[in-house]
């Protein structure tokens, strides 16, 4: 771009948003210019950052006249580098778009700025009564747009769904500043194409969230968590099921550690203490009822059931509230492990239930024998097919062989049916996969989506389509 055709877009991006909202160079946070891990890291032209939805239009009309590329970023949480910037482009901050603009306690909604952070959003939800079902690690800091563009998961997605099943209407803005308002708060709507679906998970590529209407959920009244070891996989899907049916519809998480996850965690993670001795396939199970007495008797009768049925080595319920949130401690220690491992690569994939447990094997098998100084942790969100592995090789063995790894894992997920991503997206870090996981013909259509709503290519250019 020629440097006086510079000067009048970001002359004209000042007058849109004032000059407090257009920041260059030194002044750009750092962190409005790298991903999460701080792998990638690009100085944009501009950090621009609206406070309005009508401001969110009005720079992309601007930037749209121009050919000026935009990348969308909410909290900068995501860990697929799908918010980082490119040298020339236009960083479009959604920071400013905070609040919680409405909740209907009838129809059980809650309207809010994209820009909201998430956690922001429980809160008010808990304090009408109700419950934003979605729950991550990032929730102090993601945002509800981001949560939007990536179709975020995390811990209750057994129970309730992804972000997609929060999202009962949206509005945002086209990569030509078009506002597609869509704010419906109806739970059966089939008046014609469904078209939040084309924003959700789409990383910003095919529009702006600027607002949206969330479903939420009667608050549970009553929560049972319990830590439980079991012999095989075979016997962590029987667990499952016999959980799901006589649980009726109140389980709430299913996370699942194997062996290398919980030896890792209880060793060499310090204040880190396993409640139960056995070894095995670990399992954090935890129900969300609407009855404190009848659900503590249904939880421990399902756990009864399963003992007798010889499927559990061992067995600790939790009795406080403290002691299921050190269960939980000992689950979230993945986010310790990048920083005591690095370098690590950490990947989220997804394989049929039926499937995982032979995935996991052989994926341990193909790790150990092509890279013989490695070490792994296989851990995920089972009862969603969701599973996450983390690699890293000890130190003093070369160049730590990033591109092999991931060529070794998404290998054989392919080869399983699997997909690539499970929750994180696509962004920059996985689009060179995206083939293994989509066959030509739905790459073909999402190309063809892509270029009839952003005929320029101006949003988000270059992330999740190669
Ligand atoms: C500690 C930790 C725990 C996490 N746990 C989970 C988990 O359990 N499950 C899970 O799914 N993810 C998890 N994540 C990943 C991350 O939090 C989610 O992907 C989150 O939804 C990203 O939201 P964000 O606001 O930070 O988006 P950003 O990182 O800013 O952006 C992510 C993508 O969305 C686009 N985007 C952002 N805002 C908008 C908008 N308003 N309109 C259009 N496009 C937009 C960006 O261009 C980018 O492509 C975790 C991350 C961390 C750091």
């Amino acid at each position: 771009m020629k440097p006086h055709t510079t000067t009048t877009l970001i002359d004209e991006l000042t007058q849109a948003v004032g000059a407090a909202h257009v920041l260059t160079g030194n002044a750009i946070p750092l962190q409005s210019c790298t991903d999460w891990f701080q792998t990638h890291t690009h100085v944009p032209l501009a950090l621009v950052r609206p406070g309005t939805p009508v401001e969110v239009a009005q720079v992309m009309t601007i930037c749209h006249r121009h050919g000026q590329p935009v990348t969308p970023q909410g909290g900068l949480t995501g860990l697929v580098a799908g918010a980082v910037p490119a040298e020339n482009d236009i960083a479009l901050s959604l920071a400013r778009l905070n609040g919680i603009e409405e909740i209907d306690t009838a129809a059980c909604t809650l309207t809010v700025l994209a820009g909201t952070p998430l956690q922001t959003a429980q809160d008010a939800a808990r304090a009408a009564g109700l419950l934003l079902a979605v729950d991550l690690g990032a929730r102090g800091s993601c945002q509800v747009g981001g949560n939007i563009a990536t179709n975020a998961g995390g811990n209750r997605v057994i129970r309730y769904g992804m972000f997609r099943d929060q999202v009962l209407g949206l509005e945002a803005v086209l990569a030509d500043g078009t506002v597609v308002c869509g704010l419906n708060k109806m739970l059966k709507n089939n008046a014609g194409y469904d078209l939040r679906q084309l924003f959700i998970g789409s990383e910003g590529t095919l529009g702006i969230v600027t607002r949206a209407v969330l479903r939420l959920h009667p608050q549970p009244q009553s929560c049972n968590t319990a830590w439980c070891t079991l012999p095989d996989y075979d016997t962590v899907v029987r667990f499952l099921r016999h959980a799901q049916r006589t649980l009726s519809g109140t389980l709430s998480a299913f996370e699942v550690m194997w062996p290398d996850f919980h030896e890792l965690a209880t060793t060499r993670i310090p204040g880190l203490r396993s409640p139960v001795n056995a070894h095995g396939l670990q399992v954090l199970i935890e129900m969300e009822g609407g009855e404190a007495g009848r659900d503590m008797a249904m939880f421990s009768n399902m756990l009864e059931a399963a003992l007798e049925q010889g499927w559990l080595r061992d067995a600790a319920i939790a009795q406080s509230l403290k002691e299921r949130e050190s269960f939980w401690r000992l689950r979230d220690a993945v986010s310790e492990f990048p920083l005591m491992w690095a370098p690590y690569c950490g990947y989220d994939v997804s394989l049929p239930i039926s499937s995982l447990g032979r995935f996991v094997d052989e994926l341990q098998r193909a790790l150990r024998d092509t890279f013989p100084h490695c070490e792994h942790v296989h851990f995920g969100h089972v009862g969603d097919s969701n599973l996450h592995v983390g690699v890293h090789i000890r130190p003093g063995h070369g160049v730590f062989p990033e591109d092999r790894i991931d060529a070794c894992v998404y290998g054989i997920v392919r080869r399983y049916g699997g997909s690539i991503s499970a929750e994180h997206g696509i962004g920059e870090h996985k689009k060179a996969y995206l083939s293994h996981s989509r066959t030509p013909q739905e790459l073909a259509l999402m190309r063809t989506i892509k270029h009839a709503m952003d005929p320029k290519n101006i949003l988000n250019r270059g992330k999740v389509l190669a």
